[in-house]
Formats: structure tokens, C-alpha cells, sequence
């Protein structure tokens, strides 16, 4: 919602990035009373965000260590949040995104099984995982020798939570594709657009808008790349888990989706996708094919289909260059800049970006934007 005149429009809000990040701030500020305008420059969620695994994160993730560190603290009360916005009662409607799996299984190869299971004893893990009643259906064979824990993590469709999350407020969302930063806003595509506040929300390319804004003080932003894999096949079972080997990083995490013309597809990250950037495509699934062999040999994928994506997750830098513990939002001057670090953290982003908002003037918008509309991101899966 936003007043124009004349090629000039008046917002309290520009945000920039159509993701998780941007579509949530937007939404929050829209409750609160806020005339906001979301720019992006190319598609709806084309960044990390349709690029993720659509995992709700409660934190155990980066608990195999055996300690509930900064990062699993940070994540703990977000499934919930979720949760209450996927039944109708949170924040955010989001009713109408889909729950692909209301859990996720921990496994573990036959040799380290031992090892998860007097971890998943311990006090601090009490009553945040369980054994599930029965196997899910690619771990349901004889020679499967592993331990397996219930996660109670949902996984959620992506490109849904994208759509619902946008749909509602369109009439704030535009394309564009010149940009220059003035004194009380910025022009784009010849659009005068004052706002009172700036808001970096386009995951890597907030480091190309910092150096443009050039306001002092802006953070410095680390990339850490992955390699993922997606296998499509029409007998693969549904299969939304997380497989510990004897290190402290998941050694692969599956989640299902499906391709447009309905046929499952996995898609495999963990420490996979972290090693994977080393190999090219190719290498990559030539490793993903002998890891899946290796873990479950059971699993037929003769004349399976292979892809792989390269993507960066994009985050604020830290002193080793490893994952910043929770998600990042702060003010310079008139600009406030944000990653989530994890799709699950938007809630915290919107919330945090309030904070840091003077309150809405209260001006009536005129619903007569003159931008094009993005289109929406296609996941990486849907022609495989
Ligand atoms: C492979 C992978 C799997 C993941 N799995 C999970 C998971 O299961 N669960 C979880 O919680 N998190 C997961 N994450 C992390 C999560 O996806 C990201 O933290 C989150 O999506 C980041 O959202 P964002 O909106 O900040 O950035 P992005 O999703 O990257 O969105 C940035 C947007 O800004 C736009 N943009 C860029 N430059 C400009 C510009 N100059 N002007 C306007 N717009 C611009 C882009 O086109 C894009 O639409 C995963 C990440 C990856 C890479």
C-alpha cells in the first residue's frame, strides 16, 4: 500500500528482497499499520528461500554434539511459532501452506547407533524426542541395523509459504530494475519513493545494496556455499530425516517433495552439501549416489533422475566464518539490516524489525502502484 504522486510515492517502509526474510517483515509491518513497499529485482522466494529444505527447525540439529549450544537455544520456541501460524492462531495466517511431513526421523548408521542413543537419553533432550512407533517406509527393511528418533520438526511446502505469505499483499510488491539511493529514499525505475526507513532483507544481495547505500557502519556479509542434490523417482517413499554418522554434523538430510508432474523427489543436504562444493555436478552425484548406496543399499533409483544446485547461504560474517547463532537485524541510521540465517528465525525478523520502527504515521494509502509485479520463483525440482 502506498501513496503516488506523480512518480513520487511515500512509504515508512522500503524493503528490499522478496524471500522468507522480506515477505515476513512485510506482512508484520502491514498488521501493525505500516505503508510498506517491497522491491525485488528478480523473482518471489528465487533465493535461498525456494532453494531450502523447508525444515522447521527446534535446534536438535545442531545438538549432535551433545550440548544444547547458542544455535539449538536460539531455535527452540520457533516450531511452535510455526505451529500456531499453520493451525490459524499465530501471527501470521498461514493455514494455507502445506505440512509435508509433521516430523522428521534421526537416524543413524548401525555402527554409531549406540552413540545417538545415550545421547537422546540425556536430561537435557527429555521430552524433545522419541522413538517413533513404527520405521518410515526407507528405513522398513531387514538390513537396516540403525538406531531412529523422532524429530518433532515439521517440513513444510515452500513455494506454498511463498505464495501465501504474497498473495495477500501484492499491491505492496514490485519489480525493478534501476535503482539509486537519494536523500530521504530512493529512485527506482524513475519512481521517486521516499520512506522514512530502509530495510535490507535480500539475503546476498543485501552486501551490493550496503555498498550502494554506503551509509557507515553497515556489517560485512559471509557466503557459505552448498552443493545439494535432488533425486526423482516414482517409487521413492516419503522421507523427511536427518542421518547422524560418528561426527557431530548430519551426515545427509532428506526431505520429499515433488516434481510438477507429481513424481516424488528427494532432496539431500547435509554434510553432502557442504563437502559437495568442492565437486562439480557430475563428481556430486557420482557421491550421492555411492552415499546412498552405502547408507541404504535397499533403496532402488536404477533409472532415477540426478541434479544438483549450487547456493550460497547468506549471512552476517563471523570471526571463524561458521553459522552466526541466530538471526541478524540492526539499525544504521535510516537502513536496518537483516538476514534470518535460518528460514525458521523470519518470525524473530519481523518482530525485531518492529522494534526498531518508529511508529506508523498513519498516512491513507492510494492503492494505484504503477511497477510490474515479480513473478514466483519455480523450485529447482520442478522440470526434474
Ligand atoms: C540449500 C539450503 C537449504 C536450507 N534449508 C533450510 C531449512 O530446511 N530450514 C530453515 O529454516 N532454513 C533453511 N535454509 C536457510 C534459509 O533458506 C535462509 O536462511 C532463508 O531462506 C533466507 O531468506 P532471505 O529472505 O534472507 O534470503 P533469500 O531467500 O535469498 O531472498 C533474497 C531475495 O532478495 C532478492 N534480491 C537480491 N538482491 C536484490 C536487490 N538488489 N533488490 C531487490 N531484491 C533483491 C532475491 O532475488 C531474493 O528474492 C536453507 C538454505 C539453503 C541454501
Amino acid at each position: 500500500m502506498c501513496i503516488v504522486t506523480n512518480k513520487a510515492i511515500t512509504v515508512d517502509v522500503v524493503i528490499f528482497g522478496g524471500g522468507i526474510a522480506g515477505l515476513w517483515i512485510l506482512r508484520s509491518l502491514r498488521i501493525k499499520g505500516y505503508t510498506a513497499l517491497l522491491l525485488e529485482s528478480k523473482h518471489l522466494g528465487g533465493g535461498q528461500t525456494m532453494a531450502s529444505q523447508g525444515v522447521l527447525h527446534g535446534g536438535l540439529k545442531y545438538a549432535l554434539n551433545g550440548k544444547l549450544g547458542e544455535s539449538s537455544e536460539a531455535l527452540r520456541d520457533m516450531p511452535g511459532r510455526w505451529k500456531a501460524c499453520l493451525e490459524g492462531v499465530g501471527e501470521i495466517d498461514l493455514t494455507r501452506v502445506r505440512v509435508r511431513s509433521d516430523h522428521q526421523v534421526l537416524w543413524s548408521e548401525g555402527k554409531v547407533a549406540s552413540r545417538i542413543t545415550s545421547f537422546f537419553a540425556t536430561k537435557a533432550l527429555a521430552g524433545r524426542i522419541e522413538k517413533p512407533g513404527s520405521l518410515p517406509p526407507a528405513l522398513d527393511h531387514p538390513a537396516f541395523k540403525g538406531a531412529v528418533y523422532r524429530l518433532e520438526e515439521s517440513v513444510i511446502d515452500v513455494p506454498d509459504l511463498v505464495r501465501v505469505l504474497a498473495e495477500p499483499v501484492m499491491d505492496a510488491i514490485a519489480h525493478y530494475t534501476q535503482l539509486t539511493f537519494s536523500g530521504d529514499g530512493v529512485v527506482v525505475d524513475g519512481v521517486q519513493v521516499q520512506a522514512g526507513r530502509i530495510v535490507f532483507a535480500a539475503g546476498e544481495g543485501n552486501e551490493a545494496l550496503m555498498a550502494a547505500a554506503g551509509a557507515p557502519g553497515f556489517p560485512k556479509m559471509q557466503a557459505r556455499p552448498l552443493h545439494q542434490v535432488m533425486v526423482a523417482h516414482p517409487e521413492l517413499p516419503p522421507f523427511h530425516a536427518v542421518c547422524m554418522g560418528a561426527g557431530t554434523r548430519p551426515v545427509l538430510v532428506t526431505t520429499t517433495h515433488e516434481n510438477a508432474a507429481g513424481s516424488p523427489v528427494w532432496y539431500l543436504g547435509g554434510h553432502l552439501a557442504e563437502t559437495g562444493v568442492t565437486r562439480n555436478a557430475a563428481d556430486q552425484v557420482l557421491h550421492a549416489q555411492a552415499e546412498l548406496r552405502r547408507l541404504m543399499p535397499w533403496i532402488s533409483l536404477e533409472g532415477a533422475r540426478w541434479r544438483t544446485l549450487e547456493i550460497n547461504r547468506a549471512e552476517p560474517a563471523t570471526p571463524d566464518g561458521e553459522k552466526p547463532a541466530g538471526a541478524y537485524c540492526r539499525a544504521f541510521e535510516r537502513f536496518i539490516v537483516c538476514w534470518p540465517t535460518k528460514l525458521v528465525m523470519a518470525p524473530l525478523l519481523g518482530e525485531e524489525v518492529l522494534r526498531l520502527m518508529p511508529p506508523p504515521t498513519g498516512a491513507r494509502p492510494v492503492l494505484d502502484l504503477d511497477f510490474p509485479r515479480p513473478v514466483m520463483a519455480e523450485p529447482a525440482w520442478g522440470d526434474l
